[in-house]
Parts: structure tokens; sequence; C-alpha cells
């Protein structure tokens, strides 16, 4: 028994550790169960057959873990900058040079684009993967440290203290601040955010993912002038940004759900 709790911890601190490209699973898993709830029927019986009966939320870091495995690494070596999308201080997303590698916007657009307009052309094993990657991507579009500076490579070099315990800025929008705010099951995230009206919806979920992207560059910055490297931040910093996380996290899922609904409606 002793081994066998020996072996777990071990995975655990080779596999556990936070992803530096993501929201944390629980970012992703509220995303994802938002949108699943504003599905129309007709999309989400033509989600069913691709993704074989299963949920959004089963498949909501599937794209993180995927790029993480030794097992599956090699197909998958091409999606490591799709998660995010770099703005150095005195840019813009639209001036700041963009990454050859792709971005997120530019993944978002081109699996849109053949889930959309190609879909006949995909083998279902594409077709899976790519709704499998949009699903995620929606959500870290909306993560304010995936829009983040290239300089400090999205907050990963700019280091905090969060409750006197080291972190850095990235860490701590991915999952830290999530975990803090509420110490709610991804159910009751959905259940005591998602009140909007169906005008609320349809005006949250209008625009392009290029126009999402900004909105979230313009939180980001808010977030780089708020902070000051080294410093130690609890409970005001908290009581400020809970409602800006509620907010991009809701969104989030009601622009996933729309593009589904789109899509696949
Ligand atoms: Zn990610």
């Amino acid at each position: 028994m002793k081994r066998y709790i020996c072996i777990l911890l071990l995975i655990f601190l080779l596999f556990g550790s936070t992803d530096v490209f993501a929201w944390g699973q629980k970012g992703h898993d509220i995303v994802t169960c938002i949108a699943e709830k504003h599905l129309t029927r007709k999309a989400r019986k033509n989600l069913n057959a691709i993704l074989d009966g299963k949920s959004l939320m089963y498949y909501s870091s599937w794209m993180d873990n995927v790029q993480n495995s030794p097992y599956w690494k090699d197909g998958y070596d091409r999606t490591k900058t799709w998660h995010y999308f770099n703005v150095d201080e005195g840019f813009t997303p639209q001036t700041m040079s963009r990454n050859p590698k792709g971005d997120v916007l530019s993944a978002m657009n081109m699996l849109i684009d053949s889930l959309e307009n190609h879909s006949n052309e995909l083998s279902d094993s594409v077709k899976i993967d790519y709704l499998r990657m949009l699903i995620h991507l929606v959500g870290d579009m909306h993560c304010p440290m995936h829009v983040g500076r290239l300089s400090d490579r999205g907050g990963n070099e700019l280091h905090i203290k969060w409750f006197k315990q080291n972190t850095n800025l990235h860490a701590l929008w991915d999952s830290k601040l999530i975990e803090s705010v509420h110490s709610w099951s991804y159910t009751e995230w959905q259940q005591n955010l998602d009140h909007c009206t169906k005008a609320e919806f349809k005006e949250i979920s209008a625009g392009t993912p290029e126009d999402w992207l900004n909105e979230t560059w313009k939180v980001t910055c808010g977030i780089y002038d708020y902070v000051k490297p080294d410093e130690n931040y609890s409970y005001k910093y908290m009581y400020d940004y809970a409602p800006v996380v509620e907010h991009q996290l809701l969104v989030a899922g009601y622009r996933l759900a729309a593009l589904l609904n789109r899509i696949f409606g």
C-alpha cells in the first residue's frame, strides 16, 4: 500500500505540475460546462456523433494533455504555440509581429474555417481533433496571461508572491486565482455565473475571435499596470479581480456555445 502511494505521488510530481500555457483544468472545465448548457439540440446531436456522446468537459483539457504526453507528442508539436498570443508593451495585437509558428488567433480561425466550410474534406480523426482543439482554445483566448508579453513569456517570468508563496503572474491567472476566489466545483461555477438573458448571451457572443482577443488583451494590460514584481498579493487582489475572472470564464463559455451552434447547429 505504501509503495502504491509513493508511485501515485511520483506520478503527480512528474505530471501533475501546472502547465505553463493553459488555463488550469478547472478554468477549462468551467468554460465548457457553461457552453454545454447553451448548445442547441441540433448542435448537441451533431457533436454527439463526432465526440461519441462525450461532453465538451470531457475534452476541455485534451489539447494540453496531448501536447505534453510523450506517447502522442510527435503529431502535435506544431500546436505548441497555438495556446497563446504574445503582445509586448508598446504594441497591440494588430501591430505586434505574429509568431510564424502560429498563435491562438490563427489556430482558431483555421479550425473554425475547416470545421465550418471544409468539413467534408476532413477525415473523422482530423474532425474530432479539430473540435477538441477548438473547445480548448476558446478558453485559452480568454485567459489574460495567454495574451501576455513575449518579454516575460506571458507572465511566466514575472515573479510574485500569492499569500506569501512564490509564484508567477501566469500561474496566478491560470489556476491559483480561480481556486482562491471560490472553492466551487465547475458545475457550481456555472450555476452561480450563468444568469444572462438571451439578449445578453447574443450580445456577448457577437463579434469575431479577433475582437475577443482584443478584449482579453485590454484586461491583460490592466493586470500588468497593477502588478509589481516580487510583491505579495492576497485578499485585496482577489477582491479586485474576482469579477474579472468570472467575466472571462462566462464570456468564453457563451462564445464557445455560439460558435458550436453556428458550425454544428
Ligand atoms: Zn492551453
